[in-house]
């Protein structure tokens, strides 16, 4: 069955903010909950979809390859970094819904504001043969996560400050304790007022919902220098989504694919081309025209070339990578046999096969002799 578009799961726009998202995934959630729908597979089947569509799209790196790529960017079967989702349903929930409904938690989860790192993103970019061969510069769409202008980061409104939490003040953590005077029991919880942050933040910043950061597209500059091929993956440093608390941003990877040639196959620097002249042009030797990288040249045929012979176009192939040299170009002779001869070129070539003493098969006589039988 055909994979629903995510966004389309979750019936938000493709430019959803995180918080927006956020919101769709918590509302239907709440809606196919399998609790909530004691012994219902369609709303099972929702539900799953719903979790799918939102392991995706809540993850800065994940979506942008999804918004690049469709489901083949995110599906493990791909290729290349992806999630797996063979074994869904019923794993990989903890973590989205201990964050909503405060499911499966394990003891206290205070946030620990710890300086992280940006994610790094990855982009797929298709050039064709000719630019590969001269390098190129491309302006690329990136979408990534940025620190929000507005409230430089802080997720709250410029003038305003989170506030320490009144309940946990400020440890993320309730603990209670039960029991007489032999035995005390303890437990730990996350704070609900605050989601364990220790903080409240009364004014939310309304250009990032709160969250300090807000995804953008941007235009990237992409340097390609000559010589490369698929497969290649070039790193743009800090052009990723941006840190959190103070982190580095992360880089963004972009992958060479360059783009099949319909006259060049290509080896490494060499590059291979198919001639087809006649069998009398490779007795006799001719001139032809042959495609370059530059475009089209004349090359001399010797009389007396071989089917499959190769005549060698030194530095015509692509470039070495960083290296000022370039490979050659092959230039693959292929001889065309004729299928249909005029009177006259049979006998011509009958004439030749009598010089050279071959024995040739005599389709002259043998037609003669049917007409004869006929009229006979
Ligand atoms: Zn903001
Ligand atoms: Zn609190």
């Amino acid at each position: 069955m055909a994979k629903r578009d995510y966004y389309e799961v979750l019936g938000v726009p493709r430019n959803a903010s995180e918080a927006e998202i956020k919101k769709a995934f918590r509302q239907l959630a709440r809606k196919y909950h399998p609790d909530a729908n004691p012994g219902d597979p369609s709303a099972e089947e929702k539900f799953k979809e719903i979790n799918e569509a939102y392991e995706v799209l809540r993850d800065p790196e994940k979506r942008a390859r999804y918004d690049q790529l469709g489901h083949a960017g995110v599906s493990g079967t791909a290729g290349g970094p992806g999630v797996d989702f063979t074994d869904f349903p019923f794993s990989g929930f903890g973590d989205i819904f201990s964050e909503f409904f405060n499911m499966g938690t394990s003891g206290g989860r205070r946030t620990v504001r710890r300086p992280t790192r940006g994610e790094s993103l990855e982009y797929i970019l298709k050039i064709t043969l000719a630019e590969a061969a001269s390098g190129t510069t491309r302006l690329i769409n990136v979408s990534r996560i940025e620190e929000c202008a507005v409230c430089g980061g802080t997720g709250s409104r410029p003038g305003t400050h989170k506030k320490t939490c009144p309940i946990c003040h400020g440890t993320g953590e309730i603990r209670t304790s039960r029991g007489g005077a032999f035995a005390m029991f303890v437990s730990v919880q996350p704070c609900h007022h605050c989601g364990g942050t220790g903080e409240v933040n009364e004014f939310p910043c309304t250009e990032c919902a709160g969250e300090g950061r807000v995804r953008r597209t941007r235009k990237v500059s992409v340097e390609v220098p000559p010589g490369v091929d698929t497969g290649l993956k070039l790193r743009l440093r800090g052009e990723g989504s941006a840190g959190v608390y103070g982190g580095p941003p992360g880089d963004l990877f972009v992958h060479i694919e360059v783009e099949p040639h319909p006259q060049f196959e290509r080896q490494g620097t060499e590059l291979y081309t198919d001639v087809s002249i006649s069998y009398v042009q490779a007795v006799l030797g001719t001139e032809v025209s042959v495609p370059t990288l530059e475009g089209q040249e004349n090359v001399t045929i010797p009389e007396g070339t071989q089917p499959g012979s190769e005549i060698r176009l030194k530095g015509k192939g692509m470039p070495f990578l960083k290296r000022n040299a370039r490979g050659d170009l092959h230039v693959r002779v292929r001889v065309q046999i004729p299928t249909k001869l005029s009177k006259r070129e049979r006998d011509l070539l009958t004439q030749v096969a009598h010089e050279r003493k071959e024995m040739v098969l005599n389709k002259k006589k043998f037609i003669d002799k049917m007409k004869d039988v006929l009229s006979g």
